[in-house]
Order: C-alpha cells, then sequence, then structure tokens
C-alpha cells in the first residue's frame, strides 16, 4: 500500500516523522506542586516556580519521572538510568522564565517502536528515537479584547513528554495510525490522557518529499500544534503537494515552521526554523541529574498492563480473530474489556461482529463512547445466547437489539413481551407453507418449468407471514420438499 504523489515530473515520496507532546498524567506540575485540572479559571493553577518569580528553585516531580519511565517501557525503549534537564532559552509572553527546562543532549528514555496496524490488517514499524520530559507554556489569549493580549498561566510548567518518532512513515495513513496507536499505548499505560481536544495530545508533523528512487532525505517543513488525527493527515496531504509543486516549478522548500489552517485545509508558513544552536543549550544549574537504578525501572516494569499489542494476539489465537477485528478491538481497552465479556463462554467470532458492527454503529450513531453504551456486556451476550440456542433467528436478533438500545430491556424480556421466539414447530411452518403454494399456482408452476431462482420468492413469502419468526433452515427445508414433490 504505497502513498505517491503524481507530479508533473513524476512520482514522489512523503517522508514523514513526528513529535508528539503528550501531557502526563499526574497531579501535580513537573516542578511545582501546582495542579493541572483542566478547565480550570485562568491563573489559578499557578505557583510562584510555574510564574517565574525570582528566588524560587524547580523541584522535580518523583510521579513523573515515573510516568515517563513506564511510558519508555510501554513503547519498549531504552531507558536511561542517567539524563540531564537543559534550559531551553527563548523569548515569549507566555514563558515568564524566558526559557523552558527540557532535556536535549541526554534524554530520559532512548530508542524504542510503535507498531502501527493498518486498516488492511498488516503491520508497519515506526521507530521511536527518544523521548524526553519537559515544561509546557502557559497561554497567550488574543481573542477577549481589542486592544489587549492576555496571559493565562495555567499550563505554564505542566509536564510533557516529547516523543519523537524516526522518519519511517510514508503516508496521511501511516501518520493517522501512529497517532492513534501512540494514543492507545499511553492510554493503557496511564501516561497521558490522550484528550487531543482538551490539548493533552498534540504533534509536530514534520514533511518532506522526494521524487520515487532518490535516497537522501530532503529540506523538511515542520506543521506545529496539530490537535486532531483528521487534522494529521489532512495537513500532510496539502503540505506534501505544495511541496511537490514548489520543486517542480522550480523553486527550493525552505525549513520552516508552518501553520495547519483547520478552516482552510492549508498549511502556512509561521517562522523559519529555528536551528538546535539558536536556542542556547545548557544544563540547568538549579536541577541535579535524574539517576535511578535498573531495580527501579524493573520495579515499574512489574506493574505494566497487558498492552494493545499483546493483548490483540492474544485474541488472535485464543479467538481465532483475524489481525484486523483483533486490532479493532484492542484499540481502548474499554472495548478490549467490552468484548471479553461478551466472548467469555460464547462464540467469539460472531461477538467480535456484533461489537464491531452492530454496537459500534450505535455508538458511532449517538456520538458515545464504549463506557456510556446503552446496551451493556451482559446484555449483549444474553442476546447472543438467545441466538445460540435457537430462540430467537438472526434476523430477529437484530430487531431485540434495536429495542434493547432504545429501552435498556434485557433481550429475554423483550423476546417474551413481544413474542418475538422462533417458530420451530415444522408442524406450523408446514401449515404456512402449504397455505403459500395453494395461494400461488403461478410461481409453484415457475419453480416446476426449472426457475430455481422463485425458491427465494417462497422463502420470502414464508418469513413475511411468520414475522420473520419461522426458523430459516426449517423453511428452507420444508420448502424443498413440498415444491419438488
Ligand atoms: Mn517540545
Amino acid at each position: 500500500m504505497s502513498y505517491l504523489i503524481q507530479g508533473e515530473t513524476g512520482d514522489w515520496e512523503v517522508i514523514l516523522g513526528l513529535e508528539v507532546h503528550a501531557q502526563v498524567v499526574s497531579n501535580a506540575k513537573l516542578f511545582s506542586g501546582a495542579p493541572t485540572t483542566f478547565g480550570a479559571e485562568p491563573n489559578n493553577n499557578v505557583s510562584l516556580v510555574d510564574s517565574a518569580m525570582p528566588g524560587m528553585l524547580p523541584v522535580i516531580n518523583e510521579k513523573c519521572i515515573e510516568q515517563a519511565v513506564r511510558t519508555g517501557l510501554g513503547l519498549k525503549a531504552k531507558i536511561n538510568l542517567r539524563s540531564v534537564f537543559d534550559r531551553k532559552n527563548y523569548f515569549y509572553a507566555d514563558l515568564p522564565q524566558g526559557y523552558q527546562i527540557s532535556q536535549f543532549k541526554n534524554p530520559i528514555v532512548g530508542e524504542g517502536a510503535v507498531i502501527l496496524d493498518l486498516p488492511d490488517g498488516s503491520t508497519r514499524t515506526v521507530g521511536i528515537e527518544r523521548l524526553h520530559l519537559e515544561q509546557d507554556a502557559g497561554k497567550s489569549i488574543h481573542d477577549q479584547d481589542p486592544k489587549r493580549s492576555f496571559i493565562d498561566l495555567n499550563r505554564s510548567g505542566v509536564a510533557l513528554m516529547e516523543i519523537v518518532s524516526m522518519p519511517d512513515m510514508r503516508s496521511p495513513e501511516d501518520a493517522g495510525a501512529y497517532v492513534r496507536k501512540l494514543r492507545s499505548i499511553l492510554r493503557y499505560l496511564g501516561t497521558c490522557d490522550g484528550n487531543m481536544e482538551e490539548g493533552s495530545m498534540r504533534a509536530d508533523v514534520n514533511v518532506s518529499v522526494r521524487p520515487v528512487g532518490e535516497t537522501e532525505l530532503r529540506t523538511r517543513a515542520e506543521i506545529k500544534n496539530v490537535n486532531s488525527v483528521r487534522f494529521v493527515m489532512q495537513a500532510i496531504e496539502y503540505e506534501a503537494r505544495r511541496q511537490v509543486e514548489v520543486y517542480e516549478s522550480g523553486g527550493e522548500v525552505v525549513q520552516e515552521t508552518r501553520l495547519f489552517d483547520s478552516v482552510k485545509g492549508e498549511t502556512r508558513s509561521m517562522r523559519s526554523k529555528e536551528f538546535a544552536h539558536d536556542y542556547r543549550y545548557f544544563p540547568d544549574p538549579d536541577l541535579l541529574p535524574i539517576e535511578f537504578s535498573q531495580e527501579y525501572v524493573d520495579q515499574i516494569k512489574e506493574t505494566l498492563p497487558e498492552l494493545p499489542d499483546d493483548k490483540k494476539e492474544r485474541f488472535m489465537s485464543d479467538f481465532a480473530l483475524s489481525a484486523y477485528d483483533a486490532g479493532v478491538l484492542v484499540a481502548e481497552k474499554e472495548t478490549a474489556d467490552y468484548f471479553e465479556a461478551v466472548a467469555q463462554g460464547r462464540d467469539a467470532k460472531t461477538a467480535a461482529n456484533w461489537v464491531i458492527t452492530n454496537l459500534f454503529a450505535v455508538l458511532n450513531a449517538k456520538g458515545v463512547g464504549i463506557a456510556e453504551s446503552p446496551v451493556s456486556s451482559d446484555s449483549l451476550g444474553q442476546l447472543l445466547d438467545l441466538m445460540a440456542d435457537n430462540t430467537i433467528s438472526g434476523r430477529i436478533a437484530k430487531d431485540v437489539f434495536e429495542i434493547m438500545v432504545e429501552s435498556g430491556d434485557d433481550p429475554g424480556k423483550i423476546v417474551k413481551d413481544k413474542g418475538l421466539e422462533q417458530i420451530t414447530d415444522t408442524g406450523e411452518i408446514e401449515g404456512v407453507i402449504d397455505q403459500i403454494i395453494a395461494d400461488n399456482p403461478k410461481q409453484v408452476e415457475q419453480f416446476k418449468g426449472g426457475n430455481e431462482k422463485i425458491a427465494g420468492w417462497f422463502v420470502g413469502q414464508a418469513m413475511k407471514a411468520t414475522g420473520g419468526k419461522a426458523n430459516p433452515q426449517a423453511v428452507n427445508e420444508i420448502l424443498k420438499k413440498k415444491l419438488s414433490s
């Protein structure tokens, strides 16, 4: 599945690397005790450290270190037992310190990998270059007053993990799958809530293009702070095409930072890209290097949950699910748990189909997650049992499911109240079929004349006459017998 851009001079390949900023799940900020709650009144979650009052000193929050190590382990990455905090110097109104405390040469986490689950069921591995801890900045607010800007420092000093991928992605789909998979892993780990709409996960997307066959990387542009999977994909699509056009019209792509305008669906230049030396990085003299033992890492490793890749493999081997179905079911831990509850002691393939097709359709239509599902895993399981023991047919099950969604009632109760039990009494079905045959001599003639397709019409009539409750297998058998006699 290769994604190429057809230019006037030939086909172009797209090279993508992502830097994801993920907010660490922690009650307090990286270097202060101020809270991190989302949606607080402006400037309420701010300590003297976060507002950079003179003489204030940062104190590392151990919980954030633990979360970074945990994330590194989840990304199968090298954990560095010694890492260093550096000052990244730049001026911005919402950065009162005049520098961001980050990690430059010695990050806490080194190389790892993320496995993408692609729509065709195949996988692709994207290398992780590093993960480092750093502070978030505050927020400048320009739309409250025509003449003044405001600063909200609530986010100032909140712990972020910057997760940098290798330039291993080749299409908007790859990048979308990467962000989704990374978010899934972080949520399983409980190290980032992954709520992109609240800004707790943002992606900087590095895009470059080159003619197919070329091996050197060309100059890249970086699209900053893209805050949804869809926008990441749209931004790449636009930016890659723009770069191809620049090259084909004889120009050069410049290294720069660009913004994605989601309304216009285009990227535009924000500023020419700074280089690392512009920031005058140096080790923060207020903070000692972070050092911990392998034992500390091993202890954290003990507490890791089963992660999506392992769960997917287990679903494929234990439940004989396809790679695609298993991948869809494990993407969210709540969905995986729900499915397992339904599948336990039942036909897993049927359970997977019902969750992926019928339940997901309802959740999508209602715009809710599985935690707010109107049908519990218990109820769905009961519905499957009613089908398995032939109390209802698969067709009636769909009707029952709809009623379950609206009423919240148990399937057993609905079937009983509405008299939806399947008719398996062959005498009753025979009676119905005899009547249909007697009423439709013309169709019987057609069948006897060799028109086998008409058999389907008879099945339809029988189902209609029984309100869809006749056992389809019995109908088929009896019809075959009667029509060919
Ligand atoms: Mn950063």
